[in-house]
């Protein structure tokens, strides 16, 4: 299978920005059963998300990022990130239950790597995701 053959490409970092949980655990039981070794950083907002980003821990490679949290969403914390000389490189993608067609706007208009809109049915929701991170394995990341 094509998605076995690039498994072991390459081990990303992932910050994962999450208010919710079960997303959590979703998303690392797909890794698990792709048998992606993914590192995953779960932040459960945006505040938490820039705290961290800023404490000079390892910058993740990738970062997927949901769009309603509490304290601060996921624009308000786009927003902030690709103000920052040095987060904006950061490739961000939206991962998020939201069809509102304006929010996509705003944050394309921001600035972010992707928007994909997650699935109800768990086995679709693995299977984009498992794309999603294949797709990000054979990207160039940046290493600020
Ligand atoms: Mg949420």
């Amino acid at each position: 299978m094509i998605f076995n053959f690039y498994k072991n490409l390459r081990i990303m970092n992932v910050l994962f920005i999450e208010d919710d949980t079960i997303e959590t655990m979703k998303l690392q039981r797909t890794l698990k059963q792709a048998n992606l070794n993914h590192q995953i950083t779960e932040k459960k907002n945006g505040e938490e998300a820039l705290i961290f980003l800023r404490s000079g821990a390892k910058l993740p490679d990738i970062i997927l990022l949901d769009l309603n949290m509490p304290k601060m969403n996921g624009i308000e914390f786009l927003r902030i990130l690709k103000e920052d000389e040095v987060l904006k490189y950061l490739p961000t993608i939206i991962l998020t239950t939201s069809k509102n067609h304006s929010d996509l706007l705003e944050c394309y208009k921001i600035g972010i790597a992707g928007y994909v809109i997650k699935p109800l049915k768990y086995q679709e929701y693995e299977a984009k995701l498992i794309t999603l991170f294949n797709y990000w394995n054979i990207n160039e990341l940046v290493k600020p």
